[in-house]
């Protein structure tokens, strides 16, 4: 498991622990954080194995070596996960999603691991107005984040065709729930306008607020995750969309908030952010169809537990 200390990472950490499953966590706590880690320890079943932490990079094969020693399945979830980030520094973000899951490849391969599921992004789409996205779509990165995103998903898909590796990319679409970083400069929007709807603020829209989104409660991505590792092999080799199928934009999501936490929100829009992507949401029959994934938690429900995570 990479990027176990992360946003997505931990909830996966999270369910395995659960179902008892002896975890190995590979990250280097770049945007990960000890307290996402140490609030799901806490709450682990006694009788099941504690998990294992590696502080190290994905980047190191050596590391990567010793992290996926011995695994059946590996979740690579550690990235540089941020489009303005990628802007700034497009070489570190290749380096880290690239060349990191190029290394963590090349690991799993010489360590027989039985199944890869590698975290890749609704992204590597870019801005085509087709809607809903398919994956047999052409795709067309508006960012180097969204080129590195889909450089892993072909080495992915190459490893599986050249040396048998049983490689699944799951394209996220928007993932939001509790333990996302509201913090950073490069928030994801859900924590950030969760955040400013508790304590009063305004959040800030790039844009007119007219952008829509197919957000995806974080709960469902986990499921996708385990079901990548269960589903048969001939449905290993591709790419899956991991959204809802449904889609709102910035100002439903300022009504939802409005409505859950029965508080007004002053919206201030700000210009539109270069390499952002107008409309997206998925087509998710393939999901649904090889992999046997089925969203359980729409967006607003998400949202509400967002919310009361955040604000207790
Ligand atoms: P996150 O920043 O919370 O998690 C990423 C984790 O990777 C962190 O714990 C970080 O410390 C770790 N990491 C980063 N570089 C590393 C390195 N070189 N070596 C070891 N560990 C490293 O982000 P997240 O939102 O949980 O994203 C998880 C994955 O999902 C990423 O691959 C991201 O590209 C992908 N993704 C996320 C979304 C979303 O909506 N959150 C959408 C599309 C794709």
């Amino acid at each position: 498991m990479t990027g176990g200390a992360g946003f997505i990472g931990s909830h996966i950490v999270e369910a395995l622990v659960r179902e008892r499953h002896p975890v190995v966590i590979l990250d280097n706590f770049s945007t990960g954080r000890r307290e996402n880690l140490e609030a799901l320890l806490r709450s682990r079943p006694q009788d099941g194995p504690e998990p294992e932490v590696i502080e190290g990079d994905i980047r190191d094969a050596g590391t990567a070596r010793e992290a996926v020693r011995g695994a059946d399945w590996v979740f690579h979830q550690a990235a540089l996960p941020s489009v303005p980030r990628s802007i700034e520094d497009p070489l570190l973000s290749h380096e880290v999603n690239a060349n990191g899951t190029l290394a963590l490849l090349i690991a799993a391969r010489d360590a027989g691991v039985a199944r890869f599921v590698y975290a890749s992004s609704s992204s590597v789409y870019g801005d085509t107005p087709s809607l809903p996205k398919v994956e047999s779509m052409p795709t067309q990165p508006l960012s180097p984040y969204a080129v590195s995103k889909l450089a892993g998903e072909h080495y992915c898909l190459v490893f599986r065709a050249l040396y048998g590796l049983e490689t699944v990319a799951l394209r996220y679409f928007n993932i939001f729930g509790p333990r996302q970083d509201p913090r950073s400069q490069y928030a994801a929007v859900v924590p950030n306008f969760v955040t400013a709807a508790l304590s009063g603020a305004s959040p800030r829209i790039f844009g007119d607020g007219l952008q829509s989104r197919d957000f995806t409660y974080v709960e469902n991505a986990v499921q996708a995750n385990l079901s990548a590792c269960r589903a048969p092999s001939g449905a290993t080799g591709m790419a899956y969309n991991v959204g809802c199928g449904s889609k709102a934009t910035l100002l439903d999501m300022i009504t939802m908030l409005e409505r859950i936490t029965h508080k007004p929100i002053k919206p201030i829009h700000d210009a539109p952010r270069p390499g952002d992507v107008r409309h997206s949401f998925a087509d998710i029959g393939r999901a649904r169809q090889g992999l046997g994934y089925a969203p359980a938690v729409g967006f607003e429900e998400g949202l509400r537990r967002t919310v009361a995570w955040f604000g207790a």
